[in-house]
């Protein structure tokens, strides 16, 4: 789910059960549409997905069953990038 504002943008995991979300904080203001395209660009890179204008965090990759999903957002998923290694 996301939500703009005129100084953020909010992206919220629509997973069902998981509260991830990631925010971006707009210092210097441009239009909403190009703010609102830095967010998403933003959170693409992070790992977040955009799937028919649903929207999941790293944690909950699309076509992964929700039972195997770890509901992590990115900074979770840094700590664990040493495990996996
Ligand atoms: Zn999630």
């Amino acid at each position: 789910m996301r939500s703009t504002r005129p100084t953020t943008t909010q992206t919220t995991c629509d997973c069902e059960d998981c509260t991830s979300f990631t925010i971006t904080g707009h210092i210097r203001r441009t239009t909403p549409a190009q703010q609102a395209d830095r967010h998403h660009h933003t959170a693409a890179v992070d790992g977040w997905s955009d799937e028919e204008a649903r929207d999941y965090c790293p944690g909950c990759p699309v076509g992964v069953p929700v039972e195997q999903h770890d509901h992590d957002g990115l900074w979770a998923d840094d700590e664990q990038t040493d495990n996996e290694a």
